[in-house]
């Protein structure tokens, strides 16, 4: 297993989510700035964002007052009555929702890294583990590629070989995935 493969420390990811936050929180900001400037400064009102209709929901009796349901109905907004303007709207924020989505993609791509490598930390079968437990009886470091991970009599255990082929059974507490960089 080459580096390039192995997953990535969930605390690593969650430094580069908590970093990436200020900028994130700031482009938000300018967005949702820029949307309000822009739509008034253009003659294009917030309440349907320049798409002329709205989607309003009514209350509707149904039978007496025991049942009663809404049905959703596309409504005209009064203010830009009927004109659509989402194209200009996307035009005119271009640059500010570009911000905005490029550090949202790129949050949420690391939210689901950051997933992907606890469940690893939670079932490490089929990667790289090292001892990490200073008190474990296998010695600090030991590493190899874990080949079962199961619940015994004594908790959860793993079973891992080392590259020296060493079979080590241990503590699942005692072993860490070996983190890519
Ligand atoms: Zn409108």
């Amino acid at each position: 297993m080459t580096a390039t493969t192995l997953p990535r420390n969930p605390v690593t990811i969650q430094a580069e989510i908590d970093q990436l936050y200020p900028a994130f929180n700031n482009a938000q900001t300018a967005y949702r700035m820029a949307t309000s400037d822009c739509l008034e400064e253009n003659g294009i009102c917030m309440r349907c964002r320049g798409k002329g209709t709205l989607l309003e929901t009514h209350w509707e009796d149904g039978m007496g007052d025991i049942f009663r349901h809404y049905t959703p109905q596309i409504v005209k907004c009064t203010a830009c009555d009927g004109r659509d303007d989402s194209a200009k709207v996307e035009e005119l924020l271009a640059d500010f929702h570009g911000e905005y989505e490029r550090l949202y993609n790129e949050i949420n791509a690391l939210d689901n890294e950051a997933a992907i490598s606890l469940r690893i930390e939670a079932n490490p079968k089929g990667y790289r583990v090292r001892v990490t437990a200073k008190r474990a009886k296998v010695k600090h470091g030991t590493e190899g590629l874990c080949f079962w991970v199961g619940q015994t009599q004594y908790g959860f255990r793993v079973g891992f070989k080392t590259d020296a082929g060493e079979t080590i059974w241990t503590d699942l507490d005692n072993v860490s995935p070996v983190w890519g960089a």
